[in-house]
C-alpha cells in the first residue's frame, strides 16, 4: 500500500518539533504525558495512565477495522537524556539539529512523532490494520525503569516494533546482551597515615589490585566489561578503610558471561583477602538478552515491509538495552528499528528530514501489512 500520499510530512515535522519543545528529563514526563495522551485520543485511542512510585507510563489502545489480524504493539520512551533544558534547535531542508549546547531528544522523540503521525493517518484514512496497543515509556534512560514498572496486564500484543535505534532507517535490533550491575564494598582498617600505618589496610589499594587485573573491556566479541565507578578514602593522613566499585558485565551468551562474572569476582576475593580486606559483591540483572532469527516469522514481516518501502534492512546485534530487552523477557517478540536518530546523548544529535518521513511510512507499511502471518492461537 502506498503510504506517501496519506502521510502528512508537514504535521509530522511540527509534531516532531513540538514534543522536541517539551522538556522531558527522565522521572520529569508530566508535561509530555499530558500531550501524548491528548494526541492519542484525538486520534482514537483509548488512554490508560499507569502511574508508578517514580513516574508514569502510558498505553493507548485503538480498535483494528480488520477481524482477524493480530494485535500489534508499538513503543518509545518519553524521557531523553540530559541536557534538554533552554534547548534551541537547527532546521534546514536537509536535518533537524540541536543548535545549542543541549542534546536534541530526537532520542526517543522521533519515534513517538513517527508513531502519532501513524495513529493519525490510521484515524484519518481507511486502511487496514488490527489492533494497535501503544506503549509510551518514561525513564528508559535511567535503566528502563519505566518499561520495568510496566503493567502488562492489558496488553493483547504479541509482537512490538519499538523505535529506538539510532543510525539510518532500516536497522533492525535482532539482539541484545544480558546486562548485569554490580557493586564491590571493600573494607580495610583506618589508621593514622603518619604515626602508624602499619595498623591500617588500605581499601585503595585493595582496589587498585582489583581493577588492574579484573578482567575489562572486551573480553570476546560478544562479552564486554567494565568498571565505571570507584569511591573510597576520606582524607590524605588517613590509610582508607572503603572503597566502593561499580561495575558492569554484558554478554549475549549466557555461559560466557556467568564465566567471565566468576572470573572478576573470584579474582577480587583472591585480592581483597590476600590483604585481609573484606569484600561484599552485590549484583544485580538489569535486564536479560534475547537473540530472534532472521527466520522469525515477524522479523520476516518487518524486513519485507521496509523492502516495499524502498529501505534496505539491515539486522543488527547491539551491546547496549532498550525497552525491547523487557518486553522480550515479558514475552512480547519484540524488534527495535532505527526511527532516523543519528549521534544520540550528545549535543551534534540530528535527524534527517527523509529519514523522519520515512521511519513513518516504513512503520505504518509494518503497521498495515501485518495479516495473518502470525494469528493468535486462541487459548
Ligand atoms: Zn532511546
Amino acid at each position: 500500500m502506498d503510504m506517501d500520499g496519506l502521510l502528512n510530512t508537514q504535521r509530522l515535522l511540527k509534531t516532531f518539533i513540538e514534543l522536541v519543545n517539551i522538556n522531558s528529563p527522565s522521572f520529569g514526563e508530566t508535561e509530555i504525558a499530558a500531550y501524548l495522551v491528548r494526541a492519542m485520543e484525538r486520534y482514537g485511542c483509548g488512554v490508560t495512565v499507569q502511574e508508578y512510585d517514580r513516574g508514569v507510563n502510558l498505553i493507548g489502545r485503538k480498535k483494528g477495522n480488520v477481524r482477524g489480524r493480530p494485535p500489534l504493539m508499538l513503543s518509545a520512551h518519553m524521557d531523553t537524556i540530559e541536557p534538554t533544558a533552554g534547548i534551541k534547535i537547527a532546521i534546514d531542508d536537509e536535518m533537524i539539529r540541536s543548535a545549542g549546547d543541549t542534546v536534541l531528544g530526537a532520542d526517543d522523540k522521533s519515534a513517538i512523532a513517527q508513531i502519532c503521525e501513524a495513529l493519525a493517518v490510521l484515524a484519518e484514512n481507511d486502511v487496514p490494520h488490527g489492533d494497535i496497543e501503544v506503549v509510551f515509556t518514561s525513564a528508559e534512560e535511567k535503566g528502563l525503569v519505566g518499561a520495568r514498572n510496566l503493567d502488562f496486564g492489558i496488553l493483547r500484543s504479541q509482537h512490538a516494533i519499538v523505535l529506538d535505534s539510532s543510525g539510518s532507517v532500516g536497522n533492525i535490533v535482532m539482539g541484545a546482551p544480558t546486562h548485569i550491575t554490580y557493586e564491590m564494598r571493600i573494607t580495610g582498617r583506618a589508621a593514622h597515615a603518619g604515626i602508624e600505618p602499619e595498623k591500617g589496610i588500605s581499601a585503595i589499594r585493595a582496589a587498585a589490585g582489583i581493577i588492574s587485573s579484573a578482567p575489562d573491556g572486551r573480553i570476546d566479541p560478544e562479552t564486554t566489561a567494565n568498571i565505571g565507578i570507584i569511591s573510597g578514602g576520606t582524607a590524605t593522613n588517613v590509610v582508607p578503610r572503603e572503597v566502593l566499585i561499580h561495575g558492569e558485565i554484558r554478554g549475549h551468551d549466557p555461559r560466557a558471561l556467568e564465566q567471565v562474572s566468576s572470573r572478576i569476582f573470584e579474582t577480587a576475593r583472591r585480592i581483597a583477602s590476600g590483604l585481609d580486606a573484606g569484600l561484599k559483591i552485590t549484583e544485580r540483572q538489569e535486564y536479560r538478552s534475547f537473540r530472534l532469527e532472521a527466520s522469525d516469522p515477524f522479523v520476516l514481516h518487518v524486513i519485507s515491509a521496509f523492502k516495499r518501502c524502498g529501505i534496505k534492512p539491515s539486522l543488527v546485534v547491539t551491546g547496549g538495552g532498550s525497552d525491547a530487552s523487557i518486553f522480550n523477557e515479558s514475552g512480547i517478540r519484540a524488534v527495535n528499528i532505527s526511527n532516523g536518530m543519528q549521534k544520540v546523548h550528545t549535543s551534534g544529535e540530528f535527524i534527517l528530514r527523509k529519514d523522519l518521513i520515512d521511519g513513518c511510512r516504513a512503520l505504518l507499511e509494518c503497521i498495515t501489512s501485518l495479516d495473518n502471518i502470525n494469528p493468535v492461537i486462541p487459548v
